[in-house]
């Protein structure tokens, strides 16, 4: 990758149903956890256009994850040295050339800090350059608050750090899942709520999905990682938490997403979600605290095959919210 190292590379077969058949598991599953529930097979909106401004139309043709590195080189201690090309990991899942989003975090030797990053990228292919649509959203150093830039207004690189949750398809037009969900009135943010609904379902056999969901009414419990990586060593949860800079964002928010049903042994991150706005924020979402009013939207795909990329070797479950 980035470094030069060579990283090991897994890939695991997994269970694909048909787009019809998980629209009737999931508009049962999450009659659990929403009021108002409609899941159909539909037509990807362009996402080129508002609000997603997308550098490809689609998130159609050959889906597939890929959980590269992981929370173990973050915490107890940043392992600095984990840097990651987006461009690469599209060569690693068999697919150079291709659209992949997802949630990261930023490269430190490019931003001088740590942030978090939001991954959009039309990945480098056959002497064509990748087209970075990328976000970052760092801890303001004036007044704490939360400062979400374009990545490639500064950066020209398509580089990120330690970790990412990627889902990686050929960016094309097509059939997705349309997932819509309002008035939450279960436990679980929209992303758990898919988890376990097709965990349910499927049981042992590993379900992914990736795709974009929009949060178009209420406020979003988010973090953003501090510009500083800890100066001791976070070894709990209640310490990465006290660590973590907790924000109440605020609709619309533009949501990028990976989950997997259930690890089938590749000590993976089972969901990541990071969001953009227009309105500056940004960050990684863990649910709406507007249940009575919140109301989602999302186009999503099962994922036919998962790349685990440089999979920590030295491991532990802290910090995987
Ligand atoms: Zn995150």
């Amino acid at each position: 990758m980035a470094t030069g190292a060579k990283h090991g590379i897994e890939k695991f077969v997994l269970y694909q149903p048909r787009l019809e058949e998980l629209s009737d598991v999931l508009q049962k599953g999450l009659k659990e956890n929403f009021a108002d529930v409609h899941v159909s097979v539909a037509d990807c909106p362009d996402l080129t256009k508002d609000p997603f401004g997308f550098p490809v139309k689609g998130i159609c043709g050959k889906p597939r994850i890929a959980d590269v590195g992981g929370v173990p080189y973050l915490i107890p201690v940043a392992k600095l040295d984990k840097i990651y090309d987006i461009n690469t990991v599209a060569r690693d899942t068999d697919l150079p050339g291709a659209f992949i989003l997802g949630a990261g975090a930023a490269s430190s030797r490019t931003l001088g800090i740590n942030a978090e990053l939001m991954p959009l990228v039309h990945t480098e292919h056959e002497g064509k350059p990748a087209v970075n649509g990328s976000y970052v959203a760092r801890i303001s150093p004036t007044d704490g608050g939360c400062l979400l830039e374009k990545y490639s207004e500064k950066y020209h690189d398509c580089d990120f750090g330690l970790l990412g949750n990627l889902y990686v398809s050929e960016g094309k037009p097509g059939k997705v899942l349309e997932i819509r969900a309002s008035r939450r009135i279960g436990q679980f943010s929209l992303v758990t709520a898919i988890r376990k609904s097709l965990e349910n379902h499927y049981g042992d056999k590993p379900v992914a999905m990736g795709g974009t969901f929009i949060i178009e009414k209420g406020k979003a419990k988010a973090h953003i990682m501090p510009a500083e990586f800890s100066a001791c060593p976070l070894n709990t949860e209640e310490e990465v938490n006290n660590w973590l800079k907790h924000f109440e964002m605020e609709a619309p928010l533009i949501c990028q997403s990976v989950l997997v049903s259930r690890d089938p042994g590749f000590d993976l991150r089972v969901e990541h979600t990071h969001f953009f706005s227009h309105h500056g924020e940004g960050g990684h979402y863990y649910t709406d605290t507007t249940p009575d009013i919140v109301e989602y939207v999302g186009y999503f795909l099962p994922a036919e095959f998962l790349y685990r990329i440089d999979r920590p070797v030295e491991t532990h479950k802290i910090g995987r919210d």
